[in-house]
């Protein structure tokens, strides 16, 4: 297939990029370099660079390409950052899925995957989550990809193509070659190993008077490999709707950081802060949906080699992609 991936200089755009060209599928990656990275492209795609807020560079691309399928990764993801500056995040996530619509509706695509997550749901008293529960974003970024999917949706019904929307879970891990590189950082893992790594002198713990084992609070982190490869099963025709991805266990923040001192054998000190705005005690995934549909299966479900593989490359690149 021809498939456009907006975003595919970032984090899990890279890898699906590299998976889908190593299916030998024709890859053509839209991305303006602002976050992700022109390294993390697999050399057999083909780069465009452009601006989703600019609809002629959009507009340009596929009319250009006319691809097959497009995978919409292209988005601001900090959330923290999202609280401050709305209209940048909305201009950029929701105008920037817009300016895609209309460019796509021309276009023969009848496939788009939308990169969501579980953030759509809030903070659900329901453990775990599965595809059902209502729509309640506490930040203006999940708000924002709550719009982006149901323009998809209302979009799909009128130009007459399939849409995905893959909600994922804690994205994390990497592969030999690609990894996680944000700017700036603010994901646990990674700072975790940049505390491993000295290039940080602790790790702030978010809390740690929830209501959960340990006081700290649980996530579901699932490889970006295995993220990717639901990208991949998702193209197949007769496709559409959301799905939750996780591996269906939740990991306490001081177990991630357990396991951290266990993969690195290094000393890593913390220190207990204030809990942060807007997060969620316990965010663990139902992903049976996925495994019926789709036929998805992770490969890394465990912790430990999730993590292996995140220090592997930290270890590698420990300045990132600069
Ligand atoms: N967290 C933390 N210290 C940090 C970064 C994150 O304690 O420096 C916690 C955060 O409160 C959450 C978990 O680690 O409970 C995972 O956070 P992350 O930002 O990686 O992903 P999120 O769950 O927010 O999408």
């Amino acid at each position: 297939m021809k498939i456009l991936i907006t975003g595919g200089a970032g984090y899990v755009g890279s890898v699906t990029t590299h998976l889908l060209c190593n299916d030998n599928h024709e890859v053509i990656v839209f991305d303006n370099l602002e976050k992700g990275y022109e390294k993390a492209i697999d050399k057999r795609a083909k780069l465009i660079k452009g601006d989703l807020r600019n609809l002629k560079d959009i507009s340009l691309a596929v009319s250009l390409e006319n691809p097959d399928a497009i995978i919409h990764f292209a988005a601001y993801i900090e959330v923290g950052e999202s609280m401050k500056n709305p209209e940048l995040f909305t201009e950029n996530n929701v105008g920037g899925t817009v300016n895609l619509i209309k460019a796509l509706k021309k276009s023969k695509c009848k496939k788009v995957i939308f990169s969501s997550t579980c953030a759509v749901y809030g903070t659900p008293d329901t453990i775990p989550m599965n595809e059902n529960l209502p729509h309640n974003p506490i930040s203006v970024y999940a708000e924002n990809k709550s719009k982006c999917e149901s323009l998809f949706q209302d979009a799909s019904k009128t130009y007459n193509f399939e849409c995905v929307f893959l909600r994922y879970f804690n994205a994390c891990g990497a592969t030999l070659k690609y990894g996680e590189a944000h700017k700036p950082e603010t994901h646990l893992i990674p700072l975790v190993l940049q505390v491993a790594l000295n290039q940080r002198e602790k790790i702030l713990i978010y809390g740690n008077k929830y209501e959960t084992k340990d006081g700290t609070c649980i996530r579901d982190y699932i490889h970006i490999e295995d993220l990717a490869q639901a990208h991949i099963l998702s193209l197949k025709e007769g496709i559409s709707g959301a799905f939750n991805l996780g591996n269906g266990t939740g990991f306490s923040v001081l177990e991630v950081i357990e396991v951290c001192k266990k993969v690195t054998n290094r000393h890593i000190p913390f220190e207990i802060v204030e809990p942060r705005d807007g997060d969620a005690k316990i965010l663990i995934a139902d992903s049976s949906k996925a495994y019926d549909q789709l036929g998805w299966r992770p490969k890394y479900p465990d912790l430990e080699s999730i993590i292996s593989s995140a220090w592997n490359w930290h270890k590698n690149n420990p300045n990132g992609y600069d």
